[in-house]
């Protein structure tokens, strides 16, 4: 937040003798496009692209609203952006601001140097057990803030997970994240290889939907594909309400613990995040 006050700051500093009203009245100024300078491209996404921008250390994401608006999901970028804006945790991905012209939507967010997880893991075929275990304890840690906050991400897995510079993990993309002042939800979403059985099942759930993910996401880190991934979405689904988790004599004796212990079926078996935290397998290499 600092760099877009700063940058703030210095596009809209009020010449000496101008009057207050017109300082008010810039320091309320809404960002536009013009205040940027576009440095490279970081990548492509589905509905634009993300450019580092010079002089500030942000990146830029530009969504087309023609291609936001045929997908009908405007609602839902709006709740994205309503939810991430306010939340602020060293492992989540800040937005510090958003703003549109008539062809694009721009969302100014945190840098995460090293991108995304998921091409980390494509790269490694798999982490070893200490990345995977500060991933955890990263991941628990926010998404404790998030529950407190009464949020649920609902979609945890390695394409929504960003790297900082020193390898830290930083929850981002808030999709299908919603806010629940004290509803339970009912709709269906996420990633097919991700989906918790609740949903899978139509039952109503909660946040603890986003313990089940990383459960999921524990063994994929570990093992290199996701615990339930078949041939078919039939085969998945099969394997997902039977709980089907088969462990390779690879993954670690804690790790094959935590996991089962987030992958049962019954949620009110599955662990706590306090649990996780306090988890010895979490623990032990633990920079804490
Ligand atoms: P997305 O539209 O979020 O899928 O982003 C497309 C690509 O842009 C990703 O694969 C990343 O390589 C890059 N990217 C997205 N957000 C950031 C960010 N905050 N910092 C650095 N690179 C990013």
């Amino acid at each position: 937040p600092s760099l877009v006050k700063s940058h703030q700051k210095a596009a809209r500093k009020p010449s000496r003798g101008q009057p207050a009203g017109e300082r008010t009245r810039q320091r309320g100024r809404r960002f536009t496009i013009d205040d940027f300078e576009i440095g490279c491209p970081l990548g492509k996404g589905k509905f634009g692209n993300v450019y580092r921008a010079r002089h500030f250390i942000v990146a830029l994401k530009v969504l087309f609203q023609s291609r936001i608006e045929k997908e009908g999901l405007g609602h839902q970028l709006r709740g994205e952006t309503e939810i991430q804006a306010h939340l602020q945790h060293h492992n989540i991905l800040r937005l510090y601001n958003c703003f549109h012209d008539a062809r694009r939507v721009y969302l100014i967010l945190e840098y995460a140097p090293r991108g995304k997880l998921y091409k980390e893991l494509q790269k490694s075929h798999m982490f070893d057990k200490l990345c995977t275990a500060t991933v955890m304890e990263e991941l628990a840690d926010a998404l404790t803030y998030c529950h407190d906050k009464k949020v649920i991400h609902r979609d945890i897995k390695p394409e929504n997970l960003v790297l900082g510079l020193m390898g830290e993990v930083k929850m981002a993309d808030f999709g299908w994240s919603v806010h629940i002042p004290s509803l339970r939800r009912k709709t269906m979403c996420g990633t097919l290889d991700y989906l918790p059985l609740e949903m899978i099942e139509g039952k109503t759930y909660n946040e603890k939907v986003d313990l089940w993910c990383l459960g999921v996401l524990c063994y994929e880190l570990l093992v290199g594909n996701p615990p339930f991934e078949s041939a078919s979405h039939s085969e998945t689904y099969r394997r997902i309400l039977k709980v089907d988790v088969r462990f390779p004599a690879s993954i670690p004796l804690g790790a094959r613990d935590l996991i089962s212990r987030l992958l049962r079926y019954q949620p009110s078996e599955w662990l706590l995040l306090a649990q996780v935290l306090k988890h010895p397998w979490v623990r032990a290499p633990s920079r804490r």
